[in-house]
């Protein structure tokens, strides 16, 4: 076993049971739990991670009764049949030899049903339903139900519960002023405000008994206003200690907040500074977590003193073998979730189920592998951006000769536009995985090469995955020096003045802006200092709830984003993603201006036609990022040859740069050859 590692492989002994490591799994919503046949699904999704030897698993949040739901048919686990499917599970993981723990989320006022509750009548910012008001019969019946859930959970052969006390749910909403107005002893002090989250562990406690692990999820960093002080965050820790819980992880922001607290610009483990704040204050272990996903930043806080644990969620989507990999000295081939929330959290959002931009086996564990052919075939595949190369090591793991061709000199096609975007870094490990992968499964790989008909004809299939090209959008004028396209702004690296007009809104237009409003030349990181200013974050929680006033470097350029559509820009990008990138232009005066008709570029700069009325834009450059059109001019005559040909992403659909759908398609085009 590797020994780079040695804070993260200690066991924790926990008295009646060992963790035997420093990892947790942190709680996802999968989809799976509402999904028919998904309980058998989901076994084998958290069983697959369990073999990856992970220490501890903690399920998707499940309600205790029928008003906690977050969606009218969300998990509940209130009776014996529900408990007797969650017995899939435990067995399923305890015979990888792992551990499990369910957690148990009471929505509150996030519950996106007409039947939701809440310390006091108040409508979240996110919801549409405004929740009824709990009585005081109520509220002991809510406590009383958390416990009832946890006796079943231990019934069904969990090893423990985490109660969810953060991220605003109903835990949270009666902690903060905010949202608990009530007068009567579940309101107004602290300390009444705080008797629902300690009633509740103590009556778990009671329920369950000694030897099973109670975790609570605390909120110390709200990020909203009137949220907790840190002198409040310390006495409900203490006060949950001694309620009874055996260890106690930590909750960032609310859902409401509008501050980024997991996607992919926030620097890595940029949050456990709080953690580590609250060490030494219990005396039970506390957990770390948001956006940790290397074994080495994981092992470096551990090191360091910033937490006794490391909870890690989307980097088991990406990787189940994570720590695995990283115990076997394997870490340079593990995929590192690169916080997209394309696949995971925008999925939960948008009601289907989730899975992993970098790894599109999560959640269909029991349908999607692959496994070795009985018939071995030469493949050829042509280009390395995200399609080639999955469909290249794809086929190579399911035992074919394969053959990839580049024409560039390196491998990562857009991949390597997209690592330059601030807040896009992570891109570099999606690069790095693959060129291991190239390596590990054995792909000849033919860089600098243009491969043709007569190259390809005597393959057994081939697999275009050439990519796009920019759309024309001939616009007049558009030879003039003042216009460029996003390739040569990212790739090529042309000059590009001070004033500069950006034609279309989708996700490149909105890459291309925030590159553009930054100082050139790449970082691997982002920026700590510059998130937290930017965002008015204050690890040292000297504010309640931890928000400051924020404080942004000027931006490099002046900015218009453009688009023909009506409506409000970006409202294709990420649910959960798209509001950071649009408030994020804006922070930096980024002029958003929809419903435009270009007319031409001259020395003069861009004219175009808004409400009726004529302008002239005068900017240094024009940036087309107006879509794209596929490549993939070998389409025909390779057929016209007799050779079995496939497209894959940009090159079958050229919509918008979709590395998501790209990866998904040719890894299900592979397992089927
Ligand atoms: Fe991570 Fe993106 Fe995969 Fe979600 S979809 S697990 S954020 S890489």
């Amino acid at each position: 076993m590797s020994n780079r590692y040695p804070h993260l492989f200690t066991p924790l002994d926990l008295g009646f049971t060992t963790l035997k490591n420093r990892v947790i799994m942190g709680s996802m919503h999968t989809g799976l739990e509402e999904t028919k046949g998904g309980f058998e699904r989901l076994a084998a999704y958290f069983a697959e991670r369990a073999r990856g030897q992970v220490g501890l698993i903690v399920t998707g949040g499940v309600a205790p009764n029928i008003p906690g739901r977050l969606q009218p048919i969300a998990g509940k686990l209130t009776n014996a049949k529900e408990m007797r499917q969650h017995q899939m599970i435990t067995q399923a993981v305890h015979q990888e030899d792992g551990k499990i723990c369910l957690q148990i989320l009471h929505a509150g006022r996030y519950g996106y049903h007409p039947f939701s509750v809440a310390p006091s009548r108040i409508k979240s910012p996110i919801t549409p339903f405004t929740p009824w008001k709990m009585t005081k019969r109520g509220i002991r019946r809510t406590i009383q139900a958390y416990a009832r859930c946890a006796a079943l959970a231990k019934e069904a052969g969990y090893d423990g519960v985490e109660i969810m006390g953060s991220e605003g749910y109903l835990i949270n909403q009666f902690i903060v002023k905010h949202t608990n107005k009530r007068t009567d002893e579940w309101g107004g002090s602290y300390e009444n405000r705080i008797k629902f989250p300690t009633e509740i562990v103590r009556s778990v406690r009671e329920k369950v008994g000694e030897d099973f692990i109670v975790m609570y999820r605390l909120s110390m960093l709200d990020l909203i206003k009137d949220g907790s002080s840190w002198e409040e965050v310390i006495q409900l820790a203490k006060a949950i200690e001694a309620a009874g819980a055996n260890i106690i992880g930590t909750g960032i922001g609310w859902h409401e907040s509008r501050v980024p607290t997991i996607a992919t610009m926030v620097p890595r483990s940029v949050f456990s500074d709080v953690t580590k704040k609250l060490m030494g204050e219990v005396n039970i272990p506390l957990i770390t977590s948001n956006r940790i996903n290397t074994p080495e930043r994981a092992n470096q806080l551990l090191a360091e003193g910033y937490a006794d644990l490391v909870s890690m969620a989307r980097p088991f989507l990406a990787d189940p073998e994570i720590i695995l990999k990283s115990m076997e000295g394997r870490e340079d081939e593990i995929n590192v979730c690169i916080a997209c929330n394309q696949a995971c959290l925008d999925h939960g959002f948008e009601g289907k189920l989730a899975s992993c931009l970098v790894n599109p086996r999560a959640c269909r564990e029991t349908e999607l592998n692959f496994v070795s052919t009985p018939q071995k075939k030469k493949i050829a595949v042509v280009g390395a951006g995200p399609a080639g190369l999955s469909a290249s090591t794809g086929a190579a793991k399911c035992g074919h000769e394969v053959h990839l061709f580049e024409r560039a000199s390196e491998i990562g096609g857009q991949f390597n536009m997209a690592k330059q975007i601030p807040g896009k870094e992570e891109f570099y490990e999606t690069i790095r995985y693959f060129k291991k992968q190239l390596e590990v499964t054995g792909v000849q790989v033919h860089l600098n090469t243009k491969a043709d008909v007569e190259v390809l004809k005597d393959f057994d299939a081939v697999i275009l995955a050439t990519g796009v090209t920019p759309r024309d959008i001939q616009l007049p004028g558009q030879d003039h020096p003042k216009v460029l396209t996003y390739i040569d702004v990212l790739r090529h690296k042309k000059p590009v003045g001070n004033k500069v007009a950006v034609i279309g809104a989708g996700g490149v237009g909105f890459d291309v802006s925030e590159y553009l409003l930054h100082p050139e030349g790449q970082q691997e990181e982002p920026d700590r200092e510059a998130f937290l200013q930017q965002w008015g974050i204050d690890l040292e929680v000297k504010t309640a709830g931890g928000l400051a006033a924020p404080v942004l470097a000027p931006p490099q350029r002046e900015i218009y984003l453009l688009k023909r559509s009506k409506g409000k820009h970006g409202a294709n990008l990420g649910k959960t993603t798209g509001w950071i990138h649009r408030r994020s232009l804006k922070m930096h005066n980024v002029h958003m201006i929809a419903e435009v008709q270009y007319q031409k570029v001259d020395d003069e700069g861009l004219h175009i036609i808004v409400n009726g009325e004529s302008k002239v834009l005068d900017v240094d450059h024009v940036v087309i990022c107006a879509g794209q059109v596929a490549l993939k001019e070998l389409y025909e005559p390779l057929k016209a040859q007799g050779v079995q040909v496939h497209l894959v992403g940009g090159a079958f659909e050229a919509k918008e740069l979709d590395a998501k759908a790209a990866i998904k398609q040719a890894t299900e085009l592979v397992v089927g050859l």
